[in-house]
């Protein structure tokens, strides 16, 4: 039976090691200032400084911790989506591309553990995608994926491989895959780059950033002046045109103990309902987990996401024999309207460099990032940056979600606005609970503590205006629209949004 419980800390997170990067308290001037320390940002960081270029590195939290460290450590050269979905989206030529690029960056990160010893826990693992009895109506994917994965050049297996942790239907295996721990990963690679070449900074966030010659990153506490400047915020701050076609997912992730041994290492992605539950063993030192993740839905639509946490944990306790779930958290993707990420300059800039749209596969694409940027600033070639670049234009392939998207987007503005509030009134809102709420005119976004302390702040998202959404497994206001994310006191979490829910002109009367 299922048990509400969220602890919203990855299992990675309590052992990361204690590495020092300072603040950033005066003003600055580098080649390139990269804003944002996840797998992304340390990557470019290293290919650019690496070729004596002077970088600057801001992050507003710690190293590694934004989604990287919330992700789930597999590196794989298929796709969340489908390799049989670029083949169909777009054509055998790009399929191509898309796997040895991924496959490449594989091997980059692998390269990178051992010039810089990293202990992360890096494994070479199969990767297998399958569908069980109770699934066969997802078995034509398989099927599918088989025929992509070959046209890919990649060596697969259909046969059941032995002891395999699921009564089987279909399944392709690609060997030589691969997983590690992320957080590790980014702050060892982050430690070991550091110089005066390249200095990384924490606890440093970024409040603006002004397209020119040079571009001006003002920060809370002083401002970089840089030539380039790459955002590698997982979805870029501001407004760009990307965001109108992505869409912003969030899923949520288990960290359990098992009763019984654990599966061998491996990447298993069981087809299941119209989505796929990422499994993979982990063990760290004497402690073994099996980590889980599933039930993905879309940023500020699932009126109950603790629902969709239990989901995941019914499961887990549906296929294994679970005696303790250690860590439970939650993680946001962006899906790109074509199936390709977004990686290049920003199509309406001259100096400014985005990385966005990886879906759930951004620990390879977040790699290959820092390679087509360091390339596109040095002036260099690169194979890869015609086909990931923002300004491509893909009418046939996006056309379904982009309107998909933009439909949603006008709908939800125009729902919300016209039928603004989930209650009339404060006393509507139990302990633990938050609520929309116009009062005095304002369109407000009210949380009640468990110790009944009101948080009221604006319900309106900043960065373009939409109507906010309570999201009561990880109490936050989610946008609907793009996909920011606030704390019950209004401050950014995640998304494009800079600045956070504005507090209520007028403080409403709290009895
Ligand atoms: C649940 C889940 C599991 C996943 N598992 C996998 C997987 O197994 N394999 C895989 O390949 N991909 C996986 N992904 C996707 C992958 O984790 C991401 O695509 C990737 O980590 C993105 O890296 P990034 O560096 O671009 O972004 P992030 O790691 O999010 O880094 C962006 C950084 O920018 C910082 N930032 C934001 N705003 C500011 C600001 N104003 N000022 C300064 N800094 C700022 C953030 O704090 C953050 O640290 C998963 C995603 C999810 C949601």
């Amino acid at each position: 039976m299922a048990t509400k419980h969220f602890s919203s800390q990855a299992v990675w997170s309590p052992h990361a090691d204690s590495l020092y990067f300072p603040q950033l308290s005066e003003d600055i001037q580098a080649d390139v200032a990269i804003v944002g320390a996840g797998i992304t940002g340390i990557t470019t960081a290293y290919h650019l400084a690496k070729e004596g270029q002077r970088v600057v590195v801001i992050e507003s939290m710690k190293v590694g911790m934004g989604t990287t460290g919330s992700s789930t450590g597999n590196l794989y050269a298929p796709i969340d989506e489908q390799l049989f979905t670029i083949a169909s989206k777009h054509d055998e030529s790009t399929l191509k591309e898309v796997v040895s690029s991924r496959q490449s960056a594989i091997d980059f990160i692998e390269r990178r553990v051992h010039e810089f010893n990293i202990d992360c826990e890096f494994e070479r693992v199969p990767f297998y995608l399958f569908t069980t009895p109770g699934t066969q109506s997802e078995s034509s994917k398989i099927k599918n994926e088989q025929e992509a994965a070959k046209i890919a050049g990649l060596k697969i297996s259909t046969d059941a491989p032995e002891n395999f942790p699921f009564k089987l239907d279909e399944i392709i295996e690609i060997a030589d895959q691969a997983q590690f721990n992320p957080l590790q990963y980014v702050r060892k690679f982050a430690s070991a780059i550091k110089s005066d070449n390249c200095q990384i900074f924490e606890d440093t966030k970024v409040t603006n950033v002004k397209d020119g010659r040079p571009c001006i990153v003002k920060t809370e506490y002083a401002t970089v002046k840089a030539n380039k400047v790459i955002m590698a915020t997982h979805s870029p701050k501001g407004i760009y045109a990307v965001h109108t076609a992505m869409e912003p997912m969030r899923e949520h992730a288990l960290a359990v103990k098992l009763n019984s041994k654990l599966p061998a290492p491996g990447i298993y992605w069981h087809m299941f309902k119209d989505q796929h539950y990422s499994i993979r063993p982990y063990k760290r030192g004497k402690e073994e987990f099996l980590l889980v993740l599933g039930e993905p839905y879309k940023v500020g639509h699932e009126n109950n996401t603790e629902d969709s946490f239990m989901k995941v944990e019914e499961y887990l306790r549906d296929n294994f024999d679970v005696a303790k779930i250690e860590y439970s958290w939650a993680a946001q993707n962006y899906k790109p309207a074509d199936a390709l990420p977004y990686i290049g300059r920003s199509p309406m800039e001259e100096n400014i460099f985005i990385a966005t749209g990886f879906a759930a596969d951004g620990l390879i694409y977040g790699t290959m990032a820092g390679k087509i940027f360091s390339d596109a600033i040095l002036g260099m070639k690169n194979q890869w940056s015609k086909l990931y670049s923002p300004t491509r234009f893909t009418p046939v392939a996006s056309a379904a979600k982009f309107m998909k998207a933009n439909a949603d987007v006008s709908f939800q503005l125009m729902k919300d606005y016209l039928f603004y509030g989930d209650a009339d009134e404060l006393k509507e809102v139990r302990a633990g609970e938050g609520k929309t709420i116009k009062l005095n005119n304002e369109r407000l976004a009210v949380y009640r503590d468990t110790e009944e302390k009101l948080h009221i702040v604006s319900g309106i998202c900043p960065h373009m205006g939409c109507v906010v959404h309570w999201n009561n497994g990880e109490k936050s206001w989610d946008c609907p629209c793009h996909g920011s994310r606030f704390s019950t006191d209004g401050e950014v979490l995640e998304g494009p949004a800079y600045r956070g829910l504005a507090k209520p002109e007028k403080l409403p009367e709290t009895k």
